[in-house]
This record gives structure tokens, sequence and C-alpha cells, in this order.
């Protein structure tokens, strides 16, 4: 074959329609805001209810009542961690990555908050403090907390390796959501989903748009902070792959627990604040 029947000439006015400016798909001052600062002040003096220490490669569930704060820290060393979450009532309700990707862009930080799927579609938590804020987006377009990974599992690493490795972010968070419910593997694992990559370090190469990985930035002490805006079931996963800066998929990588806390904020802290309402479109599709 020529060259000009695989690959397409480009045409006279390429570089004019590479030239258009993009457009943002979602402005976000269109999206009900949160009251950061009631939710921060009612923070600042709440009270320690319950902690749990997630284990090296594994994973742990937690509640947090509506109207109550979690913090994850990164404990012993850099660690990142796979988040998934449900409305504790039910769990046909849980979070949905690609919308929140979508609202608020590649990575989380203070003030966005991760958003529930169709037809729930509303808050479920709102970011309240960032210790890792600071980092912002690298040279290689690289930045923290992100929503375009899926989490690490299984079936990729035999697709491509082979492999029968037990202890990826999908298995762990399969393992806990079944222990904690006592429900059987089978049941647990359609309800687990594309998480938050909490302190995970990762973008999009420019050159060939692959998604990459690279050293967490994160440092024991280092937290993030949310607020539950409905009452939450939530599952961390320490990741197999540690601070992420080679692999994940394996027990190769040097891996330590993250630590949840949760919090109860003191009574009328948080005066004119409700948690909100299942989204108003009314399901009829057109029918
Ligand atoms: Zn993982």
């Amino acid at each position: 074959m020529t060259e000009s029947q695989t690959t397409p000439r480009p045409p006279a006015d390429a570089d004019a329609r590479r030239a258009i400016a993009p457009v943002i798909c979602y402005p976000n001052e269109g999206l009900p805001q949160p009251s950061l600062e009631l939710y921060q002040n009612a923070r600042a003096g709440a009270q320690k209810t319950g902690e749990v220490l997630v284990p090296p490669r594994d994973a742990r569930c937690f509640e947090v009542p509506a109207g109550h704060f979690f913090r994850i820290t990164s404990v012993e060393g850099s660690q990142v961690g796979d988040l998934n979450m449900w409305s504790l009532t039910d769990l046909s309700e849980r979070f949905y990555s690609g919308k929140t990707r979508a609202l608020h862009g590649t990575h989380l930080t203070t003030g966005e908050r991760m958003w529930s799927s169709f037809p729930h579609m509303r808050p479920m938590a709102t970011i309240i403090a960032d210790t890792l804020d600071w980092y912002g987006i690298d040279e290689f377009g690289g930045s923290v907390h992100d929503v375009i990974g899926t989490r690490c599992d299984p079936y990729t690493g035999n697709l491509l390796s082979g492999t029968q490795y037990h202890h990826c972010c999908h298995s762990n968070l399969t393992r806990a959501l079944a222990d904690h419910l006592g429900i059987s593997l089978a049941e647990a694992e359609p309800a687990v989903h594309d998480v938050l990559n909490v302190f995970m370090c990762t973008g999009f190469t420019r050159d060939t748009g692959q998604y990459f990985m690279k050293a967490s930035p994160v440092r024991p002490g280092d937290h993030l902070e949310f607020f539950a805006e409905i009452d939450l079931l939530g599952n961390l996963s320490a990741c197999p792959g540690g601070d992420c800066s080679s692999e994940h998929s394996s027990d190769t990588a040097a891996c330590y627990p993250l630590l949840v806390e949760i919090f109860a904020p003191t009574e009328g802290a948080l005066e004119g604040w409700s948690s909100p309402a299942r989204n108003g479109y009314d399901g009829t599709h057109g029918r």
C-alpha cells in the first residue's frame, strides 16, 4: 500500500481547524455551590467518633452519617488509596467517576465534589481540605487525586501478562465490601466501581495520550478531608502499588497503611445545611 492509502492527507485548512479554541463542556459556575466556609467552621469544632486503619494491599469499609466528616491520612510511608463510595441505604447509588471528571476536571481538590450515579446524581461528598493542594499540575501534566484511572484489577493484569494476582484494589474492595455487608464475593464484585485515586499522581502523556502514573508526592501526615453530604458507605484500598512510582498489581512495591478517621460536628454547627435531594429530572425519558 502507498502512504496515501494508509494515512489520510491533512486537509488544506488543518491548521485552522486545530486552532479553534476549546469550549468548557460543563461550565461549573452553574453547579450548586457548597458552603465551604460553613463546612470548615463545623469541622473545626468536630469531635472524632471513630477510625479505621486500612492495612497495606487490603481494603476496609467505613460508614459516615450525612453531615459528618472523614479524613484519609497517609501514615508510615507514601501510599495511594482507591476510594469507592455508596449511599449507605442503597448500593445502586454509587460514586460516578466519569461524571465527576466531566464536571470538575481530571483531578479533585478542595471545594470539589464526588457525584453519584444516575438516576440519583447528587453530591455524595465535598472535599474540604487537601494538604497536597500545592502540587498543582506538573510539567508532565500530572496531578493528584485523579478521577481518570479505574482501579488496578486482576483482569487487566491477566490480559497483559497472564498473572493471577489477588491483591489489586478491585479485589481488595470486593473482599472488604463482602465482609462488611455479609454477602458473597459474587454479590459484592458488581458493586465495586471506578474510584477516586486518593494521593495518586497521574495524567495523560502529551505525545501519545496514554495514562501514566508517577511517584506520589504524598508524605506521612498528608491528608484529604471530606464532608459527607448523604449517609455514606466508604471503602478504601491501600493500593499494592504503594506510592505508584514503578508498578502496581504485584507485591514488589513498598506498601503502607492508610488511616480513615470520622468526625461528628457539634449540635447546631451546620445551621442552614440540609442533605441534598436526589436529582430533579422526572425520569420519564420522553415517554
Ligand atoms: Zn490499586
